[in-house]
């Protein structure tokens, strides 16, 4: 197996085309011809796969549940795609993920997908360290059915995220991070998202899908990414160009660049063009956006919203993003506990009879909100702190 070289080159100088296709439903007949529709400026389906390639699908899946809840990529937009790629000549599809909760074998079966024909779901139980250089970090340990696949194929759900604000194309290629390895990164990367964020974009260099398409047919809005409320938007994106889908989709949620942490990092980087020559083809921009606006999870970075920089920080400082414990709804399972690698929430030792069923040390809480995204009740959210409050910047 080659290793991987790390960071994708940069596309900021070339013009990046990301495609937008209206679909209002996940009946069949109706996805595989939108999907069809969305791929045709990109040269189809036939531009990525070659015939004979072992072509692996990355779905999210970060947890097992029912397609209705919107927090798995829908079942029908992994088949649809699968069928496309066999069509295309693919000798073999898989779909593999690392889910936070369970394995992809269960997530596939929970979404209902277990057509062995058409797909094979292989387990990320085995693992491959790479050492890229230039990365911030010296290895991490990924997925090796991903690293090995002739071509990967990244199925993003378009959700909010209670640490990134969004989760779409980049984030998404986090789930090759194998199994607790997850947290643990988070944990590395500390309070400071922006270093998060560059760990993510590098990893999505290394897991290198040549093709994105987002499920944004229905969407999760408000407690994402597993807590948050469903809601339809009606459409596809797709593109060769992770980094310019997540900043088109956030253009149409109201988001600049800027105010989306790996969007930063890419730009940073030279991973991503100016917006203005960001190609968009297929269905208008302004048609797609959701009104009422999108609810986010937590309130975007004030970067961007005028005055000198050391304000923003400390602004940003005040802001003390923190999860909160939904004492009614918790079911004292401990996922949370398991969840966080800063060992900062634990189930009340003197049980919920004597106060909350968990507890939160504040002073060694690092905001990854691992333990929101991996809360199987949605009994955790994002609290924002007295400065948000007071700006009006909470979750919309
Ligand atoms: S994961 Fe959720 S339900 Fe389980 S103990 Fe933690 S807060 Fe409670
Ligand atoms: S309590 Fe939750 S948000 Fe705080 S460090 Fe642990 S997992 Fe992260």
């Amino acid at each position: 197996m080659a290793q991987p070289s790390g960071i994708l080159p940069s596309a900021a100088a070339a013009r990046p085309r990301v495609s937008l296709q209206r679909l209002a439903t996940y009946e069949p007949a109706a996805v595989e011809q939108a999907l069809r529709a969305v791929l045709a400026p990109l040269g189809g389906m036939s531009a990525f796969v070659t015939p004979g390639a072992r072509v692996v699908l990355k779905p999210n899946l970060l947890m097992p549940s029912a397609p209705e809840r919107a927090i798995c990529t829908h079942p029908e937009i992994i088949r649809a795609v699968a069928r496309l790629a066999r069509e295309a000549g693919a000798r073999l599809v898989e779909a593999t993920d690392s889910p936070g909760v369970g394995t992809a074998t269960r997530c596939m079966r929970r979404l209902g997908l277990d057509d062995g024909r058409l797909l094979t779901v292989t387990d990320a139980d085995q693992g491959t360290d790479v050492a890229p250089p230039g990365a911030p970090f010296h290895r991490v340990r990924l997925v090796t059915r991903l690293l090995d696949a002739d071509l990967v194929i990244n199925l993003p759900k378009a959700k909010t995220h209670g640490q990134m604000v969004m989760t779409a194309a980049v984030k998404n290629t986090f789930g090759a991070v194998v199994g607790m390895e997850k947290a643990q990164w988070h944990f590395r990367a500390g309070r400071n998202p922006e270093d998060f964020a560059r760990l993510l974009v590098h990893v999505h260099g290394l897991v290198a899908p040549r093709l994105s398409i987002l499920d944004a047919v229905v969407g999760m809005e408000g407690n994402g990414p597993s807590a948050g409320d469903p809601r339809p938007l009606g459409f596809l994106l797709a593109s060769a160009d992770a980094h310019a889908l997540d900043a088109v989709l956030a253009d149409l949620w109201g988001l600049a660049p800027h105010h989306v942490f790996t969007l930063a990092v890419a730009r940073d980087l030279g991973l991503l063009p100016p917006f203005d020559r960001i190609e968009t083809v297929g269905a208008s921009r302004d048609e797609l956006r959701p009104r009422p606006a999108w609810r986010l999870a937590r309130p975007a970075p004030l970067r961007g919203f005028g005055g000198p920089a050391w304000l923003s920080t400390l602004l940003e400082r005040l802001m003390t993003l923190r999860p909160e414990i939904d004492r009614g709804a918790c079911i004292a399972c401990g996922e949370c506990v398991r969840a966080c690698a800063a060992h900062a929430i634990a189930l009340n030792p003197d049980g919920a009879a004597a106060g909350p069923p968990v507890v939160v040390d504040r002073a060694q809480c690092i905001a990854c909100f691992c333990c929101q995204e991996m809360c199987p009740e949605g009994a955790i959210r994002v609290s924002a702190g007295l400065a948000a409050r007071l700006l009006r910047l909470g979750t919309r």
